[in-house]
């Protein structure tokens, strides 16, 4: 659902206007800093464009949307980063993408090819996929996500619709909802701490922050905040070590914000795995 989508209401606006006007482009580029809600857009988009009782909103809980938010929609592709050296291959690129693109969608209005990380494309990956955005087929969309835009070669660039997300801003993501602020505040109060070895907080706290229903990834975001927020202050007094590994743990907990969109299926699990890894560091 487009409206499930928090603190990007320009973004949102500029995608429905689209769809009403029935301009929306064979691809978009979704850039935007760290921690912005790219995937999510593009899954909500993919969503929007099949859904069989809101066309052009998603209502979540038609056959097509339960497929997508799942992740098991034939024709909603996402190809996402793999392995040590963190790329998207090639053969991802060939056999889900070219080689689906001669054939109709199964059961799609639009199907939707989403790339995670686009500058993540090694070079025959991302020259593969321009010759498909020079001739894009029908009833076809690309959406290519990046914090990098820079470093993409500028023919795909220029053969995308760009579109610039802004920076989360995690009180106005959680609206006038004040319940749901506190519990926003509280969870990443409790990640924190379970990052500063809080052993008592780390019980449970996966399936409750899971259990935060459609918020894990804001969670994550305002603990980042946190975290940053205490290197800044470590480094004005002085104390470079605690400031180095404060930045350090809010990086690890940026990076998971997009496991947690991919992972939409079990987010208990991605979180656990997370505080694992932190509490390591
Ligand atoms: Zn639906």
């Amino acid at each position: 659902m487009l409206s499930s989508v928090h603190g990007q209401d320009r973004v949102i606006a500029l995608l429905r206007r689209a769809f009403e006007r029935s301009r929306m482009p064979h691809a978009y580029l979704f850039s935007g800093p760290r921690g912005a809600p790219l995937l999510d857009t593009a899954l909500a988009l993919a969503g929007a464009l099949n859904c069989q009782t809101t066309p052009g909103e998603g209502c979540g809980q038609c056959v097509s949307c339960e497929k997508i938010a799942g992740g098991i929609h034939p024709d909603v592709v996402t190809l996402v980063r793999e392995g040590a050296g963190q790329i998207v291959p090639i053969e991802n690129v060939r056999n889900q993408v070219i080689a689906r693109l001669g054939l109709p969608p199964h059961e799609a209005e639009v199907r939707v090819f989403i790339i995670e990380e686009a500058t993540a494309m090694a070079p025959p990956a991302a020259n593969a996929l321009l010759k498909t955005l020079e001739e894009p087929p029908a009833r076809t969309m690309f959406v290519l996500c990046t914090t990098a835009p820079e470093q993409l070669l500028p023919t795909i660039r220029s053969r995308c619709q760009r579109v610039r997300f802004g920076a989360v801003d995690v009180a106005a993501a959680t609206g006038d909802d004040a319940a749901r602020a506190a519990r926003v505040a509280g969870l990443a109060e409790d990640l924190v701490r379970a990052v500063d070895g809080g052993d008592d907080t780390r019980l449970g706290l996966a399936s409750r922050v899971a259990e935060a229903k459609g918020d894990p990834q804001l969670v994550v975001l305002a603990a980042a905040q946190r975290l940053h927020g205490r290197a800044s202050a470590a480094a004005t007094a002085g104390d470079l070590d605690a400031a180095r590994r404060s930045a350090r743990a809010a990086e690890r907990v940026l990076a998971w914000h997009t496991p947690l969109a991919i992972h939409h299926a079990n987010p208990a699990l991605a979180i656990e795995a997370l505080i694992g890894e932190l509490v390591r560091l």
